[in-house]
């Protein structure tokens, strides 16, 4: 797992500068961790010496997790992007949006699909036979 997300985000970094030389990115974008240890692959961004948390990076791991998830079924992985959507999403979002979304387990309420499949999430009032409730769905899926 490790592995491929590595594979996918030096791959993103070639990309990034085309015309730079491998060591020159390694030295750039890999450093120790802040807080200690001698893991010299964390990667670290340039501008702001924050490692692994800059949205930027989230998004680069967002990207490899669709492509993941659009791949064949493999039961311990499903398990693990779960835990990690909602680590995700609880850092991207109110209290209150928290709150809805453990509610529904973490699913967008029209398609049934987790919140975190990359697109945007917003709360919508849909009418259940009971009366209105405020829920979390995908942007896409209100119609
Ligand atoms: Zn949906």
């Amino acid at each position: 797992m490790d592995n491929y997300l590595f594979l996918k985000i030096t791959k993103h970094l070639k990309r990034l500068h085309p015309k730079k030389a491998w060591k020159w990115i390694i030295k750039r974008y890999f450093k120790n961790p802040n807080h200690g240890g001698n893991d010299k692959w964390t990667l670290t961004c340039p501008l702001t010496n924050i490692q692994l948390l800059k949205m930027s990076w989230i998004k680069i791991e967002r990207h490899v997790m669709v492509a993941y998830k659009n791949s064949p079924d493999d039961p311990s992985l499903r398990e693990y992007w779960e835990k990690r959507d909602r680590k995700v999403f609880n850092n991207e979002n109110t209290l209150d949006r928290m709150k809805l979304a453990r509610k529904q387990g973490y699913r967008c309420a029209l398609c049934k699909q987790t919140l975190q499949n990359g697109e945007k999430v917003t709360v919508r009032n849909l009418e259940v036979s009971t009366g209105e409730f405020a829920k979390l769905v995908h942007v896409p899926c209100i119609k």
